[in-house]
């Protein structure tokens, strides 16, 4: 049978595509299937063959459910009569709420961490065993998650090294904790494997992807500075020079420690920005989001950051559903006071309710005129910048699938 895999490669969800290719790779598959990648709505058309069977994958987010739906509903019209095509969906938005993504006519429907089980799916379709349509599959990571890099050059693009995965904390808006609830780590052989693509492949700048960039393992079993060291140690040994970590997608979480982290970050790492996920200045905000730390802490990871040299980005998230005005220019004012003193931007979120989290079947408050005044001058003197104005239409598009195809 002739296989057809054609993946939307879009920016937000290319790590996650290039993870289920190297997968491909590893079980044996990859070359037994004509794999494309595709950037555009027309190429995706363009993509789709007569004579072969046509897998056409989406990575799906909470995020870009609308615009991929409306996709999807493009290819069904003007691929009516072929006989041999199949749309699959995964992504965190399939981890959240599979059955809508069922509901909406996708033939697959996969959730969990897929990098392995997509494989398995594919040999069954290539060696045409029957595979019935309309089915939820759910993945887990495997063991060769830990033992394999599961990072190859796709599309010309090659990803960070995913080092840690899973998150302990239960943040009610996020939905990196609904895969899972507890971190896992890459091994060393795993850690080797990237570090040899990376430098074969001629590349500089080595960067990571990490839920809680201060909460690694790599020498020892606790949290501490140590495995941080010990890792940029180990990079360096290798000759890689350019380090990037603590930013996006390696935020840190604010916490009292931090300062022995930033140290050793200040010594290894060549970026001297970083992000802080601080979601807001309100400690009984913080506790009924179940962030963990409180907002003194926020104040304490911004002082070691600045006294090492780097420069906070502070995420906040503005619009949770019962936040009044007061709580809001609170947020904001406790920032300029800690913004005179440390370099820093802030970064405005507005809240989006995401599939599989505790506020899935929330909805947002409106931003005031006040706040919205504040955060406009912050923005022209260059203390703040954000998705608060995107946010309020990602969110109404957010409302009207749940609406339409989930059960909240
Ligand atoms: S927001 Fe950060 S700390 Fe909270 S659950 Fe998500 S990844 Fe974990």
């Amino acid at each position: 049978m002739k296989l057809r895999l054609i993946f939307y490669f879009t920016n937000e969800v290319k790590n996650s595509i290039s993870a289920l290719c190297a997968g491909m790779i590893y079980r044996g598959i990859y070359d037994r299937i004509d794999v494309r990648f595709v950037e555009s709505e027309d190429e995706l058309v363009g993509a789709i063959g007569r004579g072969v069977v046509n897998l056409v994958a989406f990575s799906i987010t909470t995020v870009n459910f609308y615009e991929r739906y409306r996709t999807f509903l493009r290819l069904k019209k003007l691929t009516k009569g072929y006989g041999d095509i199949y749309f699959i969906a995964g992504g965190p938005h399939a981890d959240g709420d599979p059955d809508s993504l069922l509901l909406a006519g996708f033939d697959f429907v996969f959730s969990g961490y897929c990098e392995d089980g997509f494989s398995s799916f594919l040999k069954d379709f290539l060696f045409q065993n029957r595979v019935a349509s309309g089915q939820k599959i759910v993945c887990t990571t495997s063991q060769l998650w830990r033992e394999r890099s599961f990072a190859k050059l796709f599309n010309n693009y090659f990803p960070p090294l995913e080092i840690q995965r899973g998150c302990r904390y239960r943040c009610t808006y996020c939905q990196s904790c609904v895969r899972m609830k507890r971190q896992i780590y890459k091994s060393r052989d795993a850690i080797d494997e990237y570090i040899r693509d990376f430098l074969s492949l001629g590349f500089s700048r080595f960067s990571f992807v990490s839920p809680d960039a201060f909460d690694l393992r790599f020498v020892s079993e606790n949290r501490s500075p140590d495995n941080l060291i010990a890792l940029f140690e180990y990079l360096t040994s290798k000759k890689i020079r350019l380090i990037e970590y603590g930013q996006f997608p390696s935020e840190i979480r604010p916490n009292r420690d931090v300062d022995e982290f930033f140290k050793a970050l200040s010594r290894y790492t060549k970026n001297r920005k970083i992000v802080i996920g601080a979601q807001s200045f309100e400690d009984h905000r913080l506790k009924k989001i179940k962030r963990g730390h409180t907002a003194s802490d926020i104040e304490q990871t911004m002082e070691s950051a600045a006294r090492y040299g780097f420069y906070s980005i502070v995420d906040i998230i503005l619009g949770f559903p019962d936040e009044t005005e007061e709580e809001r220019i609170y947020t904001l004012n406790r920032f300029r006071e800690l913004n005179k003193r440390f370099p820093s931007r802030l970064h405005v979120h507005y809240f989006l309710p995401l599939a599989g989290t505790e506020m899935y079947a929330s909805n947002p408050s409106r931003l005031d005129k006040n706040t919205l005044d504040l955060l406009n001058k912050l923005e022209r003197d260059g203390r703040a910048k954000g998705w608060w104005k995107e946010g309020e239409r990602m969110v109404r598009r957010i409302i009207r699938m749940r609406e339409k195809f989930s059960n909240n």
